[in-house]
């Protein structure tokens, strides 16, 4: 098991990405702390973990608020005793997040607040814990819109998740030798609940769709996949990197038929 002994945190753990991650983490070995605002949905996790034989808590947490950062790290190790993986993966993305002239302040505020100050939030008090526990990793969920722009406009999102990005760089730079290592795994388009909400009709998902090389969006479960590469040993070489997990997206400039 690839994650045997190990304690991980994930945010936005209830729905997609997080949710596939958490269950996978577990069946890996890990004794997971399931975070996210959506409680019911969590707190199913959370019991399809522990019905087939895992370790997982859920833990109400807002990443957008430092005070609910600090209480879920606390959790975690009053509950597991220490933190050795964190995916803050929570995210948003607004409809009506458009161009610089659409995209009102208040989009442009809540996007920045959940997408990048609440990986901030993570890190700030997850990193103290991280260093108690001798080392380990953290994934920060990204986009492949931080290294391309889009033309079906989402302004706000990109600009939060190239600051992920280049948050994720700098404090892989500063906390290597600690053994603390800092990953940003950035998806290509994906189907979920947040990118099939976003892209609401037949013709904006196959406009999506013909940029993409392997022709079909992604799974949360092939995300899930990624993250347990970065947050187990087989990947003790790797800090600072931009992991793309994106059907090829990253690498198009035409599409073949
Ligand atoms: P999702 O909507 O299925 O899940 C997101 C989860 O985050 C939900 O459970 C939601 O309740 C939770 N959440 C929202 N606001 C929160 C907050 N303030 N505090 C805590 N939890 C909160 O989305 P997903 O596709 O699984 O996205 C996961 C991550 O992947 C996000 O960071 C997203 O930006 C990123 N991503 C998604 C795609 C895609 O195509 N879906 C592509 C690239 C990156």
């Amino acid at each position: 098991m690839r994650l045997h002994n190990r304690v991980a945190l994930i945010t936005g753990a209830a729905n997609g990405i997080g949710k596939e991650s958490s269950i996978l983490f577990a069946k890996e070995g890990a004794r997971v702390v399931v975070t996210d605002i959506d409680e019911t949905a969590g707190v199913k996790v959370v019991n399809e973990i522990t019905s087939c034989g895992g370790e997982a808590i859920f833990c109400h947490s807002d990443v957008s608020s430092a005070n609910d950062c600090k209480q879920m790290i606390q959790t975690c190790e009053d509950h597991f005793g220490r933190l050795d993986v964190l995916f803050n993966n929570a995210g948003i993305l607004f409809g009506d997040d458009g161009d610089a002239e659409s995209t009102d302040e208040e989009i442009w505020d809540q996007t920045m607040d959940v997408n990048l100050k609440g990986v901030f939030f993570g890190c700030k008090y997850g990193i103290p814990a991280m260093r108690r526990a001798g080392g380990g990793s953290i994934i920060n969920t990204a986009s492949f819109v931080a290294v391309l722009g889009s033309a079906t406009p989402q302004l706000a999102y990109t600009a939060s998740k190239g600051g992920v990005l280049a948050l994720t760089r700098e404090l892989s730079v500063l906390h290597a030798r600690e053994g603390i290592r800092v990953n940003a795994l950035c998806p290509g388009p994906l189907k979920t609940k947040m990118l099939m909400s976003f892209l609401d009709t037949d013709q904006k998902r196959q406009r999506r769709l013909v940029h993409i090389p392997m022709g079909r969006f992604g799974e949360a479960h092939e995300m899930a996949k990624a993250a347990l590469y970065l947050a187990s040993d087989e990947s003790s070489y790797m800090t600072g990197s931009t992991f793309l997990v994106d059907g090829g997206i990253t690498s198009a400039y035409v599409t073949s038929e």
